[in-house]
């Protein structure tokens, strides 16, 4: 297959992510908050196909979430289709396609994946051959999860999150994701944190070197002992009910458990396979969540995984 702009159609693979540490410092003048967040990418995956298409981008959606994603517009995959045609000068004559497997508003970086993932399959549909490092700078401006979803694995995001640092991981760690009904706005939750700490000095955000020596070494023991999200508390007060999910996971046998960054999405580190199908089984018994899915990590970035034949 050409690399240059001879496909007709390019399916890109990408991974949702869970925050294994997100700490959160106080708000800036800028309404932002700087961010010491550890993202590890999990095997759940969004697949996004662009196929050349006049006039204009054009997005559909597959999938059980596919009601809740936005087709217009304001869709993080055409705004990332946009935003190559601009840089480029070209017209961004495209139909994306996502088969949507990331649950939707779940604090799993969906969107964030779409966009990455769209940025990745356009460049490949379109003969680009953008370097990488502008690719990454076309993310930071697409929204500060976006860049980590193009690269996988795991990193540290500082900054508003952008700022990317990969990390080394020794070895596979097993999770199980409760999805809950309904999303929460990552706005709202982060809205909530300010009125929680209102008042309160908020620590400068790090992350530990605990954490990161349980990733290097791939101890999950370790690495549950580490596990903390600073937006856990504004997510449970928004979602109280989250809390009898947290407690059924890990009666269920969990090494830990936590909200996946602005939740409603809850994550649960267990030791093995086997581990998992219980948890996994467990919270599905328990009637605290929409469904249970399971996955491991890290999982690699973006990717492309298909093309059809030229024309
Ligand atoms: P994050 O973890 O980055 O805070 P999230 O996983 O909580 O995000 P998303 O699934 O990215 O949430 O969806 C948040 C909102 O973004 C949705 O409610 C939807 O309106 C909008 N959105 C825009 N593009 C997409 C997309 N491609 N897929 C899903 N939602 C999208």
């Amino acid at each position: 297959m050409s690399s240059t702009g001879t496909r007709t159609g390019v399916t890109v693979r990408v991974p949702a992510k869970v925050n294994v540490r997100l700490a959160v410092g106080g708000a800036r003048p800028d309404g932002y908050h700087d961010l010491a967040n550890v993202f590890l990418a999990v095997s759940l995956y969004d697949e996004v196909t662009a196929v050349r298409s006049p006039g204009g981008v054009r997005v559909s959606c597959s999938g059980p979430d596919a009601p809740q994603v936005p087709l217009d517009s304001t869709n993080l995959a055409a705004r990332a289709a946009e935003a190559l045609a601009a840089r480029h000068g070209i017209a961004p004559d495209v139909h994306l396609h996502i088969a949507k497997d990331i649950p939707v508003a779940g604090g799993m970086a969906g969107g964030s994946a779409d966009g990455a993932a769209a940025l990745l399959a356009c460049d490949t549909l379109w003969g680009l051959s953008t370097p990488r490092d502008e690719l990454l700078a076309l993310c930071a401006e697409l929204g500060s999860d976006v860049p980590f979803s193009l690269l996988g694995g795991a990193a540290l995001g500082t900054g508003r999150g952008e700022h990317l640092t990969p990390l080394p991981v020794g070895g596979d760690f097993h999770w199980v994701f409760a999805v809950a009904d309904g999303g929460l706005s990552t706005p709202a939750v982060y809205a909530e944190f300010d009125r929680l700490t209102a008042g309160t000095a908020v620590p400068p955000p790090v992350a530990t070197p605990a954490l990161l020596e349980a990733l290097r070494t791939g101890d999950p023991t370790a690495l549950a002992a580490t596990l903390a999200n600073d937006l856990q508390p504004a997510a449970l007060s928004l979602r109280p009910s989250l809390a009898a999910t947290l407690t059924t996971g890990t009666t269920a046998g969990a090494l830990a458990a936590l909200v996946s960054g602005s939740g409603p999405t809850t994550a649960f580190l267990v030791k093995d396979p086997e581990a998992a199908q219980s948890v996994a089984t467990a919270l599905l018994q328990s009637g605290t969540c929409r469904t249970a899915r399971v996955a491991t990590s890290p999982a690699e970035g973006a990717v492309v995984v298909g093309a059809p034949p030229r024309q």
